[in-house]
């Protein structure tokens, strides 16, 4: 990789978790994709490598490595298993609001969720769309009431990430409350919590995606983790913040890996006695994709530095993730077209990458939203 200024720690991860995405993932990635299975084995060898405890304190088994660094893990994983990686950033992420509750609620929840999914164990998912409420979180139905030393949860959601997988411990559920939004914990075994048969999806078929239904779920009372309008800011601010330089970071993978084939294959591959990468129309496509791909990292690591340093990056984030999901899906396509009738077929790998970036445009915010958050960021609402 080229010189971007990263650290010793950031690169040693970076070629560590590559070395074991091409050993180890790259293998099974299109039989896992054609099959739609989810290798829970594998996701273990990640847990014994340490890379869902990346962004956990030590107190915990984590690493306390940085933002960046998890980024640079998630590429790495992208680059061959988009899926994978998808798995890995939701189901990682669930337990870190746990560290923020109260002392009650970390020792309630320490051993149950957050050492599980440190060592690779388990994995959470998280529930905020709804059939009638995806880019407008404000208009989410479920509902959370106050019954005694407990709290009733009753409503639906709709392509939850991870919820279906066995060893999926619980959703961090967005509901609404008597004085605003509620962020709650809620354990995947509660009786009246009932998920759907696996949607069948474009892409992303090693990854899990259902609908979901409360029906009067009961949970403690501390199962809240946050409370009255901050539930809902929390997740739509700052936890949306941090998930979009994620998916930003697994666009920069796969798009690198897409980049990395295309040239490989203009190299060799020849046409009216010519390698293809004499074509001035081919060039074009590759100079697209290598100009993406340098000014996506360049923007995706700013906003995971600004995370680590803890500066507000919304903006940051949201122009990351524009960019790179977009700049991914492009890359992708030229992929295809480089490869020519081979791209379309399912044995080449820029295939399978093709249908599973789609995703990246839509989920944790469309496009169109995070052109909504830039334009109100820069001022243009006046
Ligand atoms: C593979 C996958 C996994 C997912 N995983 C999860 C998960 O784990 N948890 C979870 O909660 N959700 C998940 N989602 C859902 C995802 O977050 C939503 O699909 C997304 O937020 C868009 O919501 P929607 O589908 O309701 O589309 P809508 O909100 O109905 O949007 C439809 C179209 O209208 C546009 N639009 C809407 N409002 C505006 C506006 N104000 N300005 C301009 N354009 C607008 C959108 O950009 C889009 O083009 C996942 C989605 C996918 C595809």
């Amino acid at each position: 990789m080229d010189d971007y200024g990263y650290g010793e720690a950031e690169q040693l991860t970076y070629q560590t978790v590559l070395a074991f995405a091409r050993d180890r993932v790259a293998p099974g990635a299109a039989e896992r994709d054609r099959t739609s299975a989810f290798d829970y084995a594998l996701y273990g060898e990640l847990g014994a490598l340490g890379v869902p405890g990346m962004l956990y304190p030590e107190s915990v088994g984590g690493t306390n490595a940085s933002t960046l660094a998890f980024c640079l893990a998630l590429e790495a994983i992208s680059r061959v298993d988009m899926s994978l990686g998808w798995v890995l950033w939701v189901g990682a992420g669930g337990a870190r609001s746990m560290l923020r509750g109260s002392d009650e609620q970390v020792a309630a929840w320490r051993e149950r969720f957050v050492l599980p999914m440190v060592a690779g164990e388990t994995v959470s998912a998280g529930g905020i769309t709804e059939p009638d409420a995806g880019s407008d979180t404000a208009g989410i139905r479920t509902k959370a009431v106050r019954d005694g030393g407990e709290w009733v949860l009753n409503g639906s959601k709709i392509f939850i990430s991870n919820a279906g997988l066995e060893h999926c411990a619980f959703v961090t559920a967005l509901a609404r409350t008597e004085d605003g939004f509620g962020l709650f914990v809620l354990p995947t075994g509660t009786p009246g919590y009932t998920m759907g048969p696996p949607l069948r999806k474009m892409g992303l078929h090693s990854a899990d995606t259902r609908e979901l239904s409360f029906a009067d779920c009961r949970i403690p009372a501390y199962h809240l983790l946050e409370s009255g309008g901050g539930g809902r800011q929390q997740v739509v601010g700052s936890g949306f913040a941090l998930t979009r330089v994620y998916l930003a970071s697994q666009a920069v993978g796969l798009a690198g890996e897409c980049f990395d084939l295309s040239l490989e294959h203009a190299r060799g591959r020849v046409a009216f006695k010519r390698k293809i990468g004499q074509f001035q129309h081919v060039q074009a496509m590759l100079v697209d994709m290598y100009l993406g791909l340098e000014t996506g990292r360049l923007l995706r690591d700013r906003a995971a530095r600004m995370s680590d340093a803890r500066i507000p990056y919304i903006k940051e984030a949201a122009l990351a993730k524009l960019h790179c999901t977009e700049m991914a899906k492009r890359a992708a396509d030229m992929a295809v077209q480089v490869f020519g009738g081979l791209g379309y077929m399912d044995d080449t790998p820029v295939s399978r990458y093709y249908r599973d970036i789609r995703a990246a445009t839509i989920a944790e915010g469309t496009s169109e939203i995070q052109k909504h958050i830039i334009a109100r960021e820069i001022g243009a609402l006046g």
